[in-house]
């Protein structure tokens, strides 16, 4: 099959790229290298500028494809698919990565079905097979309790979406050098048939728990919602958000919005902090790849204290309190 080249999705937002655009390229640069094929990035918007789009370069890609439009401010998955399938039509990549964000994971499956590709949805691991060159798609399955592997042998491209978080930046490195193919806009590919009326923000779903740099997370051992402020306040003096389980925000203690793990937000903060959580398969899905993770359990065989840099075995009511005292001396002297 003459499909060559690993493609990532990027994403831009009020005319800016998306970190999720970065991380793409660092699945997909191991991916380029191990095939010996060229890292393409795809942008489709209405507006950004080149010298912005260097950073797409300086991350990993060796090409960027771009597609600008007055028309493509608004993300309509009609028009995006159209292009996208535009695209790997006439260029026929063997790889296309995306973000597994609600437009990754709209655009996705529209243009996978147009193309009778395969689509694997929310990767934790992307590999090459050495023999066939087959993309081999890690994700987990049956309520994350497996890890399955797919290929799509016998369909190009190989089309998945990774899980935003899940992976870290290449380092930016100023002295690559990459193309920019700026391909004009075909006006077939507008779809008028949906049209935007206005922009609503939930308020609620709306959280900047994947963006901040300390997460600090309660599971059932917290006992009831009001405990959650002593949560709050942790988060309050080292400059957090509060996330939970999923078995705390079942019970209602939290919204879905702050759940972290499979059927979650993954997260990956430079200091995490789990109390009274166990450490489900689950739940560390969301959160393992934190830089530093500190656990306080009073079961000392808890499993998240095998993912733990810091472990404290005792009861939260007395240690909580604690943290937080000593946390507000500090703020005082
Ligand atoms: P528990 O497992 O009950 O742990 C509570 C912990 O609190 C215990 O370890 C206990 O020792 C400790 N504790 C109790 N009292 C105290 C105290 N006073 N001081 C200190 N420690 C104390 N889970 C998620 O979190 N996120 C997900 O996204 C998610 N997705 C799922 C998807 C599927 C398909 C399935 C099947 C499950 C999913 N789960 C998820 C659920 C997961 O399997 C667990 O049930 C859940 O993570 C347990 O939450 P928990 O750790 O808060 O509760």
């Amino acid at each position: 099959m003459d499909y060559k080249g690993v493609w990532t999705l990027a994403e831009l937002h009020e005319g800016k790229l998306r970190a999720v655009s970065f991380e793409l390229l660092a699945r997909g640069k191991k991916l380029a290298e191990d095939l010996g094929e060229e890292l393409v990035s795809v942008v489709i918007g209405k507006h950004i500028p080149d010298v912005a789009l260097m950073e797409l370069i300086f991350r990993g890609a060796d090409r960027i494809i771009t597609v600008m439009n007055e028309k493509l401010g608004d993300f309509i998955v009609e028009t995006y698919s159209n292009i996208l399938c535009g695209l790997i039509r006439e260029r026929r990549p063997a790889i296309v990565l995306a973000a597994a964000t609600s437009s990754g994971r709209t655009l996705m499956p529209h243009a996978a079905m147009r193309l009778h590709a395969g689509l694997t949805a929310d990767c934790t691991g992307l590999t090459i097979d050495e023999v066939t060159n087959d993309l081999l798609q890690t994700r987990p399955a049956i309520g994350g309790n497996i890890l399955a592997t797919i290929k799509s042998s016998n369909h190009r491209p190989q089309m998945a979406t990774v899980r935003p978080k899940s992976t870290r930046l290449l380092q930016k490195d100023t002295t690559r050098t990459g193309e920019i193919d700026h391909v004009a806009f075909a006006l077939e590919w507008f779809d008028d048939r949906v049209k935007k009326l206005g922009t609503r923000i939930d308020e609620e779903s709306h959280s900047n728990i994947q963006e901040s740099d300390v997460v600090i997370s309660g599971g059932r051992g917290m006992k009831k919602a009001e405990n959650f402020k002593l949560l709050h306040q942790l988060a309050g003096h080292l400059g957090g958000v509060v996330g939970a389980s999923r078995d705390a925000v079942d019970r209602g203690w939290m919204k879905y919005p702050q759940q972290i793990g499979l059927s979650g937000k993954t997260v990956t903060p430079k200091f995490y902090v789990a109390a009274g959580i166990s450490g489900s398969i689950q739940h560390l899905a969301g959160m393992k790849t934190s830089d530093i993770i500190v656990a306080i359990n009073s079961d000392e065989d808890a499993a998240i204290f095998y993912v733990a840099d810091f472990g404290i075995v005792g009861d939260l009511f007395e240690i909580l309190p604690l943290l937080n005292e000593k946390l507000e001396q500090e703020v005082k002297t």
